[in-house]
Order: C-alpha cells, then structure tokens, then sequence
C-alpha cells in the first residue's frame, strides 16, 4: 500500500466506522452464531499475492461485523461498559504512526514526557491526593499500564519486594550476600496477598503471578456485599496464628459483581492495630467506579487515599471515553515500584538514565516495550474538557438511577439485592409465592427465585435485543444492569425496563 493508496482506505475505513457506529443501534447486540463461524469463512493460508484494500474491507463488512458482540451498543447493558469516542480513535491512529517500543526516555522523549504529563492531568481530574502525583515530594506518579490485572499483579510484586526485604533486613543479613537471597526466598512463601470474595479475580492471579498465597475475606448481602473491618481482622488474626505474613490488601472501589465499595475508613483503621499490619500494601482497584471522581460530588472518596493507599488503580477505557486499553496506575513511592522492577543490561544504558533524572517507564511495568498510550488520553482531555467528562459520568448515573427507581416501582416482581450506585442496578425476580414472606431479610435466598431469575435472564439475552449478565451474591442469583457507554440514553433503559418486565411476566405465566 502506497501514500495514495493510503490515503484512500483510510478514507473508507473511516467512512466505514462511522457508518458501523450509525449502525450500532440497531443491530442486535449479540451475534446469533455458534463457535467456529469464522474459520470457514476465511481461507486456510494466507494470500500469495497482495489484495486490495476494497477486498479486505469487503470482508470486514461480511465476515467481521456479523461475528461483533457490540459494546458500543446503547443497548448493550452487560459487565462494565468498554468506551470508544471519536477523538480516542485519532489517538490510536498516531500512537500507530508514531510506533515505537518506548521504553527508555531515550526511545521517544515526547511519549514519556506527555504519559509523566497526562497521568498528573489525570490524577488531578479525579481529584487524588497530591501524592500521586510525579511532581511530589514523596516521588509519587502515574504510568499506563495495559489492563487493571496488569497492574494489580505489578503492585503486587512491588509489595511483595518490599515487604520481603524488609523482614530479611530486620534479621541483620546484608543485601546481596547468598544469605540474603537464601533467606528471601524462605519468606516468600508465607507471604499472603489479602482481598473480599467480591474482589476481581485478577487479585487472586496477581498473588499466584507473585508467588504468594491468597486469602480472602466473606462478604454479606446485608453488609452490602462490601470488605469490613471486622472481617478484615478476622482474616489477618488467622494469617497471624497460621504463621503467614500479610503483605497486600486490595481494597475495592465499586466490585466487579454489585458495584459494592469497599469500607476503606474502617479497615484502614484496622490496618493500625498491629505494627506487622501496618507494613501491609495497600492497593485500591478502582478499575471501573474510579472513573466517577471526575464529578466533584465523587471526590470525597478519593480524599480516603490521602494515607495508607499506597497505590490506586482505574480503567479509564471501562466508562471514561477513552478506549482499550487505557488502565492508569498511581502509586505513592515510585523507588516501591523501580527497586522491585529495574533490571538495567548494558544495552539498555544512556547517559540520561545512568543520571536518574529522566523517567524510564520499562521499569514500571512488566513489558519493556509500551506504546504512545497518552496521546488518545490526551486528546480525550483536551476534546471533552473535564466538563465535559464530568456531564458523561453525571448522565450515566441519571440513567442509572431511572433504571433503579423503575425496578423499586414493580416491588411485586422484583427486589433490588444490592444498593444501586454508579449506573448499576442489581437485582432479582420474586419468588410469587413468597411475597408476603416478612423474614426481613436482604433477598433472603430462595431457590425459586433464583430459578425464575435465570430464566429471564436466559430468555432476554437469547433475543438479543438487549445485553445483560447475570452473577450469584452470597448465594443469591440475580441480574445486573449497567448502562453507561457513551451511546446509552433514556429511552434504550426504559425499553430495556419494558422488556425485563414483559419477559419476566411472560415467564411467570408459564409457571
Ligand atoms: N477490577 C475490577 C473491579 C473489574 O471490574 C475488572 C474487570 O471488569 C478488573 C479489575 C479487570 O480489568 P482488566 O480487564 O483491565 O484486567
């Protein structure tokens, strides 16, 4: 392909998208086929002789499109949304052009001197405290890391470092020495990275990705499935009589299952009680919620990570407008970071690295190589405005809220199992025969219930009109609904409502 050439498929290409995203409304959300539906579709080898771009566009339309489960869909109300916006696309288009394997200041100054830029943007959108950023005197900053599991697992071994190193330390042994290293790897695994059931799974693969072991602490529906303290203590008691060392603790802000928070203010209390727990990593995966700070009605959460959080992480590409992948990472002491990562050959040295006065993102981060992340951030900023930003997280929650308030308004075929919050409703369909039951309780579990449940759930998503999951919670099985991508609007959460309910009834008739 040639300039002009080029010129031209990207031309279509774009027209293309657009028409794919004018498009996106009315298709149904997920694709009806069965497993395999490619490969028949696609030669077995590659071609010898090249092809023109009209060819392979031909067959993203015929073969590509019919296969999408469509995330942009305003009718797609399933997991977390994944966003894309327009000037998050242009971004992408330069990191592509711009290519390079960033990894050392020395590779291409302007993509880390503008991530260093953008995450400190960033930091200050949500309003974290001072000491996240890169200019602070406790040598904290952002990086862009490529998803939040990436970035739970690399705090995770930056804990484990640190915490290592400080019990071999306490016992006299010099560093460097072949005791030294004897004895870390003795401690290692005692060591136990600590997290609620309702924790993403990724904080349970960062510990096996650690080496470590993993612990976590229950959770209840009447404690809105959220981490206590109370609970907390009970699991670090445990870890201290088993002999095992907790060494990191993922709090979370807005859970993968009910969009729960965490009770930070209490179990940074508890982290207190003991001098060991106090030397415990705290981590804060705000992989989706975090997006929220943006609106200063929000931001009074992130004033919790002032002390004790030692790192905080969120997806800016879940609900804040900027594409996969786009997972930032803030941490308090940077050295926690570059002491567990930095591992410097000769063919990795320059004169600006060996003066420690540039930042080298290769050691932040487990790849060496990274792309030019921040340019789609920063175009996203500077398009948006934090204004604008801030109006894109205050309508989703709206339509959050209509969708809640219309679920709490047909109490006679449903219950609400979790509070609603950050565009995300939780909730079930009745047991009929248990609605005058006065038990009191939470959604009291109910196998009937959870029977119907499922089956309106199976029932909606085999449609395709809409997209929903469905998940269990302290033994409960209930639906969730989240409408939140850039495309969502009332008028697809009240259809999405009407449905519910016509399936839900529908389903009960045939009982
Ligand atoms: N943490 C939470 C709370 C999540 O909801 C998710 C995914 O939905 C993750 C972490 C993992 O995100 P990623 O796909 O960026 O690894």
């Amino acid at each position: 392909m040639d300039r002009n050439e080029f010129r031209s498929a990207a031309h279509a290409a774009i027209d293309d998208i657009l028409g794919y995203f004018d498009s996106v409304p009315d298709r149904r959300v997920l694709p009806a086929l069965e497993p395999g539906y490619l490969r028949p579709l696609i030669p077995e080898n590659p071609p010898t002789e090249p092809e023109t771009w009209e060819q392979i566009q031909e067959d993203v339309d015929t073969k590509i499109k019919p296969g999408l489960t469509h995330w942009q869909s305003p009718n797609f109300m399933a997991y977390y949304p994944a966003s894309v916006t327009y000037p998050s696309i242009l971004g992408e288009m330069y990191s592509a052009a711009f290519t390079a394997p960033a990894f050392n200041w020395l590779c291409s100054p302007a993509c880390t001197e503008m991530e260093t830029i953008v995450m400190d943007w960033v930091a200050k959108a949500l309003g974290l405290p001072a000491c996240f950023l890169s200019t602070s005197e406790n040598l904290g900053g952002g990086v862009i890391q490529n998803s939040a599991s990436d970035a739970i697992a690399t705090m995770m071994v930056a804990a484990r470092e640190r915490r290592v190193r400080e019990l071999v330390l306490a016992e006299g042994l010099e560093e460097g020495t072949t005791e030294y290293e004897e004895r870390k790897m003795d401690c290692q695994p005692r060591l136990v990275a600590i997290a609620s059931d309702q924790t993403h799974s990724s904080a349970a693969k960062g510990a096996l990705i650690a080496g470590t072991r993993f612990r976590s602490v229950s959770t209840r529906l009447e404690e809105n499935m959220e981490m206590t303290g109370p609970r907390l203590r009970e699991v670090l008691e445990k870890c201290d009589k088993d002999g095992l060392v907790p060494y990191h603790l993922t709090m979370t802000f807005g859970t993968t299952n009910t969009c729960s928070v965490d009770r930070f203010a209490e179990i940074k209390a508890v982290l207190q009680e003991k001098p060991a727990w106090q030397r415990i990593w705290v981590h804060i995966d705000a992989a989706y919620a975090g997006a929220s700070l943006v609106a200063d009605e929000w931001q009074y959460i992130a004033k919790e990570f002032a002390e004790g959080v030692d790192s905080f992480n969120m997806n800016m590409h879940k609900w804040l407008l900027v594409n996969f992948d786009a997972s930032v990472l803030f941490i308090r002491n940077r050295l926690d970071l570059t002491n567990a990562l930095d591992i410097t050959p000769t063919y990795l040295r320059n004169p600006y690295s060996d003066m420690g006065t540039v930042i080298d993102y290769r050691n932040w981060s487990i790849s060496l190589g990274r792309r030019f992340r921040a340019l789609k951030i920063w175009f996203v900023m500077r398009s948006y405005g934090l204004n604008g930003m801030k109006a894109h997280i205050r309508k989703t929650i709206g339509l959050g809220n209509i969708f809640a308030d219309l679920i709490r308004g047909r109490a006679d075929l449903f219950e609400i199992a979790t509070k609603p919050g950050f565009c995300l409703t939780v909730f079930r369909v009745k047991n009929p025969q248990a609605q005058n039951s006065d038990s009191g309780a939470v959604c009291a579990k109910d196998e009937v219930a959870d029977g119907i449940t499922k089956k309106v759930y199976e029932l909606i998503n085999s449609r395709g009109e809409i997209f929903i999951t469905s998940t269990v919670v302290d033994g409960v099985y209930v639906i969730r609904v989240v409408s939140a991508n850039p495309m969502a609007e009332e008028k697809y959460v009240r259809n999405a409502f009407d449905i519910i309910v016509r399936t839900t009834e529908e389903v009960l008739q045939q009982k």
